[in-house]
């Protein structure tokens, strides 16, 4: 059932089991999870069906520190959410992203990735990509989709598949719209979370509509799935009952924003034919797989060098995805000297026969900072809400790993004789390239950073509230019915694309909901159904 919140009588109450805040690739999941769990669900979204320009307003802010787009251009706001405009990038973590690792603060997510695998089986489709798990032989084998160029201990294949049928709004929007445990209520903007005196549980959003409207929802629990950047913004903005914010008592909430940190990161050639690449580059091969509830889907798949996870560990490096590329692709990135640099690099290789030149693209994990942040400003949107600003910063560490992986990656191929690598980050050279090992006295590291519009750890999972605004069940530490939902639970982002994990989290956590209104049913009077609550 949808409901327009604009046609709502001021005061009106909504009422549902649970309540979902926001209906992105996180909340469009809960929705249609929770309900296939029996669970009545009403899921508040800002947007329309399409977009809109006065609502796609209300995610303006302000930028400082690190370059950025303007915070509109990186997210979308209507149903469907950003997934209106994803690349359909899916991959799941690395083992060694979940674990804490030495040198690396705040590292460590509170459960391992084999806790999180069941979940991913089942995200894959919900995703709109093949039901095989991400590993280049398991495609090979039945795809006939090209082998590894290297796979082993210090270098690993791993594969990305993309989504062919990605955008969760128009894919999802019937079943929601037809599913009568759902109640879709568009054009309702979430303006704060009524928190109960004592602070330990919510008992209400206050909600607002652009014509003027203001209503309000009640559950038993409440999810917010408003994205990486919004999360923080209405937690703090939340603060009548604790002026320093929802879940902030250790001043946590908005701290720790992390992205996927992109750049050129050398030159390259191999001694290998192009034709023995298709797994590399782009567009990559595509497959047909009948995924279920979907059919027959398209997919296509990718593949991307990474350094092993002991490699990482010893060298307390962060986890960087690596792209090999062919030159022609060089136009598209920002990356001036490279091409002399790859006609360099050419003349170098002695008796191999250097058949490809080609760069290498590097998608880097940063180091949760609590520097780098999301904060409330005085400036405030149509609807009354304080505005945010975000603050990105970068560690010597971030771009330094970058560039160590980058070595470490070239010594393996020039090991191995497969080809030569030489490092040149966004054109940037450091002074002894043949030396591997820490930079941490060669001065300024200074080379452009782009990023993938990905919004991490905001709201972090820990089991402690003093490192983690939720815990490992995503709840918000100290409130017992309030969720969150999407990537700003992440602790460290990794260096896949977040959409996957997201949706494989929002599946955990609804298994986690329904199991807790299984629970309070048994007991009489804890947990009504809608029409009762
Ligand atoms: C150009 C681009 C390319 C990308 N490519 C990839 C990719 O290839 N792979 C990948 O994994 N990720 C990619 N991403 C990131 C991906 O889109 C996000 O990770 C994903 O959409 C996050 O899902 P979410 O549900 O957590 O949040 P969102 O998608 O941001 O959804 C949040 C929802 O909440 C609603 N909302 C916000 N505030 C309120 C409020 N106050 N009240 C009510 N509703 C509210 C919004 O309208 C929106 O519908 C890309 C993003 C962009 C912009």
């Amino acid at each position: 059932m949808v409901v327009d919140a604009r046609a709502l009588a001021d005061g009106t109450v909504l009422r549902a089991q649970v309540c979902v805040i926001g209906a992105g690739a996180a909340g469009i999941t809960l929705a249609r999870e929770l309900s296939s769990r029996g669970l009545d669900v009403l899921l508040l979204e800002s947007g329309g069906f399409q977009r809109d320009e006065a609502t796609s307003a209300l995610y303006e802010g302000v930028v400082e520190g690190a370059d950025y787009p303007s915070l509109t251009q990186s997210r979308v706001r209507f149903f469907g959410g950003s997934t209106n405009h994803w690349a359909g990038f899916c991959r799941p973590l690395d083992r060694v992203d979940l674990e804490r690792r030495p040198g690396i603060a705040l590292s460590g997510w509170p459960f391992d990735l084999d806790s999180l695998q069941p979940y991913y089986e089942r995200a894959r489709p919900i995703c709109g990509v093949s039901t095989l798990a991400n590993d280049w032989r398991l495609f090979n084998e039945r795809f006939e989709t090209g082998e590894a160029l290297i796979d082993d201990a210090a270098v690993r294949t791993r594969l990305t598949q993309i989504s062919q049928r990605r955008h969760f709004g128009p894919q999802y929007r019937d079943d929601l719209v037809t599913e009568p445990r759902v109640e879709v209520c568009l054009w309702a903007n979430a303006v704060r979370l009524a928190l109960a005196k004592d602070g330990g549980h919510i008992v209400g959003v206050d909600c607002a509509t652009l014509n003027g409207r203001r209503f309000r929802a009640e559950a038993r629990h409440y999810v917010l799935a408003t994205g990486g950047l919004e999360v923080p913004r209405l937690l703090l903005a939340s603060n009548d009952v604790q002026p320093e914010g929802i879940g902030n008592g250790n001043d946590l909430v908005g701290r720790t924003f992390m992205e996927h940190l992109t750049l050129t990161g050398g030159a390259l050639t191999l001694g290998r034919g192009a034709d023995t690449l298709g797994l590399y580059y782009p567009p990559g091969p595509q497959i047909e797989e009948v995924i279920p509830e979907r059919g027959p889907t398209a997919v296509r798949i990718l593949a991307m060098l990474s350094l092993g996870r002991e490699l990482i560990r010893r060298e307390e490096l962060l986890n960087t995805g690596i792209q090999v590329l062919p030159a022609e692709f060089l136009p598209l990135f920002d990356s001036s000297e490279m091409p002399g640099r790859v006609q360099a690099l050419a003349r170098w290789v002695d008796g191999t026969p250097t058949s490809v030149l080609g760069f290498v693209r590097l998608v880097g994990e940063q180091e949760p900072n609590p520097n780098s942040r999301v904060r409330l400003i005085g400036e405030r949107d149509a609807l009354g809400m304080r505005r945010i600003a975000l603050d990105w910063q970068f560690t010597r560490r971030d771009r330094e790993s970058l560039l160590r992986t980058m070595q470490y990656f070239a010594l393996e191929l020039g090991r191995r004789g497969l080809g030569r690598a030489q490092v040149a980050a966004s054109g940037f050279v450091p002074d002894r390239l043949d030396e591997i090992g820490p930079l941490a006295d060669r001065g300024a590291l200074d080379f452009k950073l782009g990023m993938g519009s990905h919004h991490m750890g905001t709201a972090r999972m820990h089991a402690s509230p003093r490192q983690g605004v939720v815990n490992a069940d995503c709840r918000v530490h100290g409130v017992a019915n309030l969720y969150v939902a999407g990537s700003a639970v992440f602790p460290t982002g990794g260096s896949a694309p977040p959409t996957l994990t997201i949706v494989a989290l929002a599946l955990r956590l609804a298994e986690h909901l329904a199991t807790r209104a299984a629970r309070a049913q048994a007991v009489p009077g804890r947990w009504k159904n809608k029409s009762e609550a």
